[in-house]
């Protein structure tokens, strides 16, 4: 496997669930009170290649579930959720940026709001030579951030909700967003690409977010 691209991990298997069994796995989602918990690292759905959508729910059930997965993100909150960390293994994510981070972040991230969409059977390419590092952490790695090496510019093509074919390029930390959700759906996680010795409890990133990134490299050794 290439670090920078969206192919599976070879150790990741491919979901054996059947579309009955998705469905019995979706519909209570779809029908609960409260919103769906989201699951940690150590779940099977995290570490397996996720199902294309072919149908298995119906375009309602599927316009509710990326409701929910909306619901969840905002929750959080975060930026972006994939089917698999509600431990559904489908090929879905939710992505959407608007958080006011300040003019140092939007600088030195090159981070831009990014307005709400979802993506069905995603798959990302690099296209440019251009690649930049910065700290990235994952709800569903909870407590930990770490430094991940990733493609300034992509093109991602997907499906959208009502089925049609969609094209589109990302740069920067919109392409970060969009890398980090398509490779939760081939059971990729950040930590899987990070620099390990960069690896960094919550409590220690704050120092590392004042100090800069060539400090905490300096320091750290990665
Ligand atoms: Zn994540």
């Amino acid at each position: 496997m290439s670090f920078l691209d969206s192919s599976p991990h070879p150790a990741a298997p491919v979901s054996a669930f059947t579309p009955e069994q998705v469905r019995s796995l979706v519909l209570p989602i779809l029908e609960a009170e409260a919103l769906p918990p989201i699951v940690q690292v150590g779940h099977p759905a995290l570490r397996q290649q996720s199902l294309p959508f072919d149908g298995q729910l119906t375009s309602e059930e599927l316009g509710a579930l990326i409701d929910i997965m909306r619901q969840v993100m905002h929750n959080a909150p975060g930026v972006g959720l994939a089917a698999p960390q509600i431990g559904v293994p489908l090929r879905l994510a939710v992505l959407e940026d608007k958080f006011d981070v300040g003019p140092e972040a939007v600088a030195a991230r090159s981070r831009h709001p990014l307005d709400f969409f979802a993506v069905v059977n995603p798959q990302y390419t690099a296209t440019s030579g251009d690649y930049a590092e910065h700290y990235e952490g994952c709800l569903s790695v909870r407590g930990l951030q770490a430094v991940v090496k990733r493609a300034v510019d992509v093109q991602l093509d997907y499906f959208d909700v009502q089925g049609r074919q969609q094209k589109a390029s990302f740069n920067g930390w919109q392409a970060r967003i969009v890398q980090h959700e398509t490779d939760h759906l081939n059971g990729t996680l950040y930590i899987d690409r990070c620099s390990i010795r960069s690896l960094c409890a919550d409590s220690q990133y704050g120092q590392w977010a004042e100090l800069g990134f060539d400090t905490a490299r300096a320091s750290l050794g990665f």
